[in-house]
């Protein structure tokens, strides 16, 4: 899978504690960037992030090219309500023979070999289906694997995008999920670090919320970057 930041509003610690200051003060929204100390604007941030003032952070937003990402992964990808998507076609675009195959698979032979043997006959039949009984693609399609691979755009405000990690990047989310959350996270973090110094599931806050634990709560943020489940 492969994970780009195509696009974001610019300055987004910037924006959020503009946002956050036409609340508290008695200035003209032509004022608000003006003279913006940057350690004033970390604190109000944070101070924003722990009184739940979360409307502030649907002022930025980031856009992702997401590549090679499975059609169960997309699945729950789309679940995510306050999120633009704009995914390949499966009417309008010949699909290639792109599968995902989990960790699990790729470690057994055995499994590893029955699933590509699977995968190719189901894409030798969409090949068939397409081209030597003119089925038209749309129908064809209904042959395809769960683990085909697409290709999507999809934009989230900062807010959904912490809404999104604490899902998404807890240890018992799914591994597909969690990877894509984990390079998304990696990538809003190098343009605005404030807003996301801190994100990810409710243990790296300090208290797990999941009624199953897996009790292993991350340590730091380092560790929640730089854990892959892939
Ligand atoms: C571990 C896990 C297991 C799951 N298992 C299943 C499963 O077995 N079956 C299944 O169908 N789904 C499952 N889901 C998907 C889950 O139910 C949600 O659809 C998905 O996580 C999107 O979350 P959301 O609705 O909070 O987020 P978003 O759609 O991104 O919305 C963000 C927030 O906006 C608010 N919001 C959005 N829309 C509305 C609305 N219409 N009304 C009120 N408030 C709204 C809510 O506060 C919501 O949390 C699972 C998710 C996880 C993380």
């Amino acid at each position: 899978m492969e994970v780009r930041l195509l696009a974001h509003t610019p300055e987004p610690d910037a924006i959020v504690a503009a946002s956050a200051r036409i609340c508290y003060s008695n200035i003209t929204s032509g004022e608000l960037l003006q003279g913006e100390e940057e350690n004033l604007s970390q604190k109000l941030i944070a101070n924003l992030f722990t009184s739940g003032h979360l409307s502030t952070f649907e002022h930025v937003s980031f856009t992702f090219g997401i590549d090679g990402l499975s059609r169960v992964a997309s699945h729950q990808l789309v679940r995510h309500r306050i999120a633009s998507f704009s995914q390949q076609s499966q009417r309008y675009v010949k699909m290639s023979d792109d599968v995902v195959i989990p960790p699990s698979v790729k470690a057994n032979p055995e499994a590893l070999s029955l699933f590509q043997e699977q995968a190719d006959s189901a894409h030798d039949a969409y090949k068939l289906l397409t081209e030597k009984f003119n089925i038209p693609k749309e129908d064809a399609r209904f042959i395809l694997p769960h683990g085909h691979a697409t290709n999507l755009v999809m934009t989230m405000n900062a807010r959904e995008l912490h809404h999104f990690f604490r899902l998404r990047l807890c240890r018992r989310a799914q591994w597909e999920i969690h990877e894509l959350a984990r390079k998304m996270l990696i990538l809003v973090r190098e343009k605005a670090p404030v807003l996301f110094a801190k994100a990810g599931p409710s243990c790296i806050f300090g208290k797990c919320e999941e009624s199953r634990s897996c009790n292993q709560p991350y340590r730091d943020m380092e560790e929640l970057l730089t854990c892959s489940k892939n």
